[in-house]
């Protein structure tokens, strides 16, 4: 089968099947083999790996992941691909294909089923309406992960490595910075893809730690990030104090704050992921006495 990292290519196979770009399925297919190539390098795959495609479309990405690697599972939505793929992927026998929206499938049991449970590499050029609850729910789900190569809108890809005191960072920096190591690997401009989106996109591998970077109580933790960038321009004390999923006092976080040696006056947007930990102890202890 002809690469589909060339325009020529990839537009052969779309008039053969009359293939139509759904915008809710946010389809832009990528047709530069040099950005391909880049994140096949960058996502470091090697025939010993498992890889996880989402949404692979035509099948682009995942001919050259059949290429590296010894097994590639690619979840797919949308029903008029699934033939595509059929025909584009027919030349290798390491790859399966799950009609499914990837948000329905619970990764842990294909992990178990289809890896022994080993850790797997994720790979995507992502939807970008669904970028958050797909990182989220692989470390919130604890699914076993090796690494996650993805294509993500640029401005996400700087939230995701931005750290305390600029604009960027919030509630996704401070997860992902939880969970894993960052790094943005390639910015890939409009015309990389078919039909050029709107906005410029950057490919970003997050190497995920045996163990958080932090120790804290994980939900607590989050309760706490979550309520300090819901009201972000608040006080720190106002916004843990008007969480309704948290029911500490004003008194109580000023003097939790004290303890970690920060003012009453502290936005969340200042602390680190360290601090957030510390506070996070001190809050959980006083419940505890
Ligand atoms: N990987 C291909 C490439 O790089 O050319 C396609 C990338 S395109 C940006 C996103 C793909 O994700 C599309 O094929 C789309 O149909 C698929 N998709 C969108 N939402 C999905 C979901 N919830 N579950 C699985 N796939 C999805």
């Amino acid at each position: 089968m002809a690469n589909l990292g060339i325009p020529s290519n990839t537009i052969e196979i779309l008039k053969k099947y009359n293939f139509s770009f759904q915008k809710k399925f946010g389809q832009n297919f990528l047709i530069d083999t040099s950005v391909l190539e880049r994140i096949v390098k960058y996502s470091e795959i090697t025939k010993d790996d498992m890889v996880v495609e989402i949404g692979p479309g035509i099948g682009t990405m995942t001919q050259y992941l059949c290429e590296h690697a010894r097994k590639v599972v690619a979840v797919e939505i949308d029903d008029a691909l699934i033939p595509i793929l059929k025909d584009t992927l027919k030349d290798y026998d390491n790859v399966k294909v799950i009609h499914e929206d990837i948000l329905k499938v619970d990764l842990n049991k294909l992990v178990e089923e289809e890896n022994d449970g080993k850790k797997i590499k994720v790979v995507a050029n992502l939807p970008y309406y669904i970028t958050t609850p797909i990182i989220m729910g692989l470390f919130e789900k604890h699914v076993p992960v090796e690494s996650i190569t993805i294509m993500v809108q640029k401005e996400v890809a700087k939230r995701m490595e931005a750290g305390p005191g600029t604009k960027d960072y919030g509630a996704l920096s401070l997860a992902v910075n939880y969970y894993s190591e960052p790094e943005i690997v390639a910015n890939v401009p409009p015309n990389c893809f078919m039909p050029r989106p709107n906005v410029s996109s950057a490919v970003i591998r997050l190497k995920l730690f045996d163990k958080p970077k932090v120790d804290a109580n994980e939900k607590l933790l989050f309760k706490l990030i979550r309520a300090a960038f819901n009201q972000r321009r608040k006080t720190l004390v106002n916004a843990i104090n008007n969480f309704s999923e948290l029911n500490y006092t004003k008194d109580e976080v000023v003097k939790a704050l004290e303890t970690i040696h920060k003012s009453e006056n502290i936005r969340g947007e200042a602390l680190t992921l360290s601090e957030f930990a510390e506070l996070s102890n001190v809050l959980e202890n006083l419940r505890k006495h």
